[in-house]
């Protein structure tokens, strides 16, 4: 960093997370360091995925639109798997869309380019390796060549962040915290992807998979569901499971990916496609009864590195960008008073309990436990229920109808009936 003389602030991460506070700072008029140790911006930051235009646009109001996007969400499918059997509901909608696939290494530096423009000092290819304490209160960092010091340091560093354990603000993550996630990207030609999921111009899909990873019946059905996303040439199908539900199936993800691959649903979907990439990475549980103290003497989490995350509707990177601006602010504020201690940070948490993110994560406390608990009915008992009314429905036979509907109705009320409560609990929380 020899160019760079004095630093307010340090942002270690250049995700979305990173790049949002840093750009927040830089105009503010203060001087800021971005660092990642990748190699080519983004290369590692592996995602479904679809990012979340408003977020691009509050942050970048005048560029947005350039950002390199591969297609518009057009369409949501959800799709209830059985081994033989789906049924699908989809919102199609030609409304502005809310969401747009990219690619991570484009678009992540796109975002870097953008933030250099605001001027934001981008160190790459640098790794942050230990923090610098004085007295309990962090003064800087130590990459693997040298120190540098700053009135406030912004960890961004994604979801495993090692940097916010050395502060203790986080407890060492377990696996039953994370979502392990694989994905195989293919090659498909734009024509082909548009005839099979039924899109035009620059139109995009996201099909989330509920059931058909499992049949397990001896250790319960996993915390599991597969994605599909369209590219312009590409289309991404992955899985996620808990990490934890993984480790006592005692089998690997990929066993799970081709499991999914192999369903009659989606076979159709990969017929003349190439395989081009493999990749994993993990996705914080976004656990509202265990968030991390967001500040400490001198530094801030924002990100994944906080865990800030909503996993109903895989919003991640807004989350990002948003607890950015938010760390942004506040950075800014400890810097103009020459003041960072834990009182003037705590701005920042007090921001975040204001904010759409908190609000949304404390009326979805309990949705994912909940799921998880019921993995057995969402991911194995309800597709199955869906598979048996339509084919009833579907049936032509000798058999009167009431006869058929009063037989699934009475089992189909006895079986669902236990889940009611727990259900209808979650979904008041939801509503407070
Ligand atoms: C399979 C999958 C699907 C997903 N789908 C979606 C989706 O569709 N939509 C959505 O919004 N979100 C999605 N997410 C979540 C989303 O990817 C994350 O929430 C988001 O990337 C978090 O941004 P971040 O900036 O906090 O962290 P990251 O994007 O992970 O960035 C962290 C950065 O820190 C750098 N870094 C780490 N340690 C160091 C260090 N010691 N020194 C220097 N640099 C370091 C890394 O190189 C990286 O560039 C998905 C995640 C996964 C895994």
């Amino acid at each position: 960093m020899q160019n760079v003389e004095k630093i307010d602030v340090i942002v270690v991460g250049a995700g979305p997370a990173g790049v949002a506070a840093a750009v927040t700072v830089a105009r503010g008029g203060k001087t800021v360091v971005m660092i990642d140790r990748a190699d080519l911006a983004g290369s590692k930051n592996m995602f479904g995925g679809a990012v979340y235009l408003n977020s691009i646009k509050d942050l970048f109001p005048l560029t947005w639109e350039e950002a390199p996007y591969e297609s518009y969400i057009s369409q949501n499918r959800y799709s209830f798997l059985t081994e033989s059997s789906s049924v699908e509901i989809n919102h199609k909608t030609l409304n502005y869309p809310s969401a747009a696939t990219v690619f991570r290494p484009k678009f992540d530096a796109w975002l870097i380019e953008q933030a250099k423009k605001e001027g934001v000092f981008y160190a790459p290819k640098t790794t942050v390796r230990a923090l610098l304490l004085d007295d309990k209160r962090v003064i800087g960092v130590r990459t693997d060549t040298e120190e540098l010091k700053a009135k406030v340091v912004i960890l961004a560093d994604g979801v495993q962040s090692n940097l916010a354990q050395t502060l203790k603000l986080r407890k060492p993550i377990k696996p039953k915290d994370l979502i392990l996630s694989v994905k195989e990207t293919y090659y498909l030609e734009n024509s082909k992807i548009k005839e099979r999921f039924n899109l035009v111009g620059n139109q995009g899909m996201l099909c989330e998979y509920f059931g058909g990873l499992s049949d397990d019946k001896t250790t319960g059905y996993p915390f599991a569901m597969g994605f599909l996303y369209t590219f312009k040439n590409h289309i991404s199908l992955g899985i996620g499971i808990n990490a934890e539900d993984l480790i006592k199936m005692k089998k690997t993800p990929y066993e799970l990916l081709e499991r999914l691959k192999a369903h009659p649903d989606i076979i159709p979907y990969l017929d003349d496609a190439r395989s081009i990439e493999y990749s994993a990475h993990t996705i914080p549980e976004g656990d509202f009864h265990h968030l991390p103290k967001l500040y400490t003497n001198g530094a801030m989490l924002v990100g994944d590195a906080a865990g800030l995350i909503n996993n109903v509707h895989f919003e991640g990177t807004n989350y990002a960008i948003y607890s950015g601006i938010l760390a942004g602010e506040t950075a800014l504020e400890a810097v103009k008073s020459n003041n960072a201690s834990k009182k003037v940070l705590s701005g920042y948490e007090k921001r975040f309990k204001k904010s759409f993110m908190y609000k949304d994560m404390r009326s979805y406390r309990n949705v994912v436990p909940m799921l998880r608990k019921m993995s057995n009915s969402i991911f194995l008992k309800y597709p199955k229920k869906m598979d048996e009314f339509f084919t009833l429905f579907n049936m032509v036979d000798t058999i009167p109808r009431a006869v058929k509907y009063r037989d699934f109705a009475f089992k189909t009320a006895k079986s669902v009936a236990p889940d009611i409560p727990k259900i209808a609990k979650t979904v008041l929380e939801v509503l407070k």
